[in-house]
């Protein structure tokens, strides 16, 4: 295990830092592309809001996807790294009027439209341009995805997106204005997404509403599922990539595409979840009255998804071949909730070893921050440091 990472020369870098393995970044992009290559009209693009370090966007730029972006930043990065705009698609539930503009200055692909209201001033926006911007509806399928309940995004209860009683009179309204043409619809139900049968769930729905599109005489040129397929967190070594055969296989088998259709995806934790490492320094070794704790550099401000989301990530120590103790794995953090790991083994843990923090390419040092006015962590490629 240890043979993954060249410990030595990671040992001599600040702490805490996040270290991608660009090997298997570049062989996650290449399984995306072999897969949904299979299926004629399958078109993916990159969740931006994973992970915008712009070396690990430059790679995945390279490798063809597309850029999903949620906010007037994330156009601007993907822009950067070098998509083209005719690939970007903006979401988003709340759009300020300069990031509707930078997406109409710089005609993206497409912006996804979750209100009326969002619709009506876009339309402003563009005529004041003197342009017609494409737009998808994003629709709320009521879909649960047996996730945690803080990544479902398509219960009726959630604010994303439009109800889908509502698609028709959404689609006439986009025809009454001259400024936006309706061009899709979208939709995504959460995140960290294993059981194919919820994206089942999604395709019945699709075909439900294509439908009743097909009663109206409507035909949409792009259907956009969204993202959400998962990773396996308990095991990053032994299930590095992500099952896409079983996901886009899923999609090819039960959503009915019309002729001419294209289905479009967003993947952000798949694309770049098992390739991040973060990597801390344990600091000192504390007994506490009735457990141990291994008090390390990184904290909650450079990988939040423990406390935010109760995550799971497994963590191993690369400088030890003691035998395994039990740890609670703690950040510096003035917060009870700094906690990465509660009573777990690690190889016997002394100050100075290097612990790494896995799966953490996917919503990791994009929601750093400098709570407690801590740095923000280093990140390094590993082809910059072999
Ligand atoms: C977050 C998000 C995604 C990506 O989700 P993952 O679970 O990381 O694949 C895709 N589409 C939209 C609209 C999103 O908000």
């Amino acid at each position: 295990m240890k043979g993954l990472f060249p410990v030595e020369r990671l040992e001599r870098l600040q702490t805490p830092f996040y270290y991608y393995d660009t090997e298997l970044l570049r062989q996650t992009l290449r399984a995306i592309n072999e897969e949904a290559g299979k299926h004629e009209h399958f078109v993916v693009h990159y969740a931006v809001k994973a992970n915008a370090n712009p070396k690990v966007l430059r790679y995945i730029r390279e490798a063809g996807l597309g850029a999903d972006c949620v906010s007037g930043g994330e156009i601007e990065a993907s822009l950067k790294a070098g998509f083209p705009a005719s690939k970007i698609v903006f979401a988003g539930v709340g759009k300020s009027d300069w990031e509707i503009n930078i997406g109409l200055d710089n005609d993206i692909f497409c912006f996804n439209v979750e209100s009326i209201p969002e619709l009506e001033v876009i339309n402003a926006l563009a005529e004041a341009k003197g342009k017609v911007a494409r737009v998808a509806f994003r629709l709320n399928p009521n879909v649960g995805a047996h996730t945690h309940a803080n990544i479902t995004t398509g219960l009726a209860e959630n604010k994303f997106g439009i109800a889908m009683n509502d698609m028709m009179t959404v689609i006439e309204k986009a025809s009454e204005l001259k400024n936006v043409k309706c061009v899709g619809l979208h939709f995504h139900i959460g995140s960290q997404i294993l059981d194919m049968s919820d994206f089942e769930a999604l395709c019945n729905r699709v075909n439900d509403l294509q439908k009743e599109l097909e009663r109206h005489r409507i035909m949409v040129e792009h259907i956009n599922v969204g993202g959400g397929l998962g990773v396996d967190y308990q095991h990053p070594n032994r299930v590095s990539i992500p099952d896409f055969k079983a996901y886009f296989n899923t999609y090819a088998k039960k959503l009915k595409l019309r002729p001419g259709q294209t289905l479009h995806f967003e993947l952000g934790r798949a694309v770049v979840a098992q390739c991040g490492s973060l990597f801390t320094r344990t600091l000192f070794i504390k007994e506490g009255a009735v457990k141990k704790f291994a008090i390390v550099d990184a904290g909650f401000t450079d990988l939040i998804r423990p406390a935010l989301y109760q995550a799971y990530h497994k963590i191993e120590n690369v400088s030890s071949d003691l035998p395994t103790e039990t740890y609670d794995v703690v950040g510096p953090i003035c917060e009870s909730t700094d906690v990465f790991a509660k009573q777990i083994d690690l190889n016997g843990t002394r100050r100075g070893d290097l612990l790494a923090i896995r799966s953490a390419g996917a919503y990791g040092e994009i929601m750093a921050s400098q709570y407690n006015l801590r740095r923000l962590p280093q990140a390094y490629l590993s082809d910059e440091i072999v």
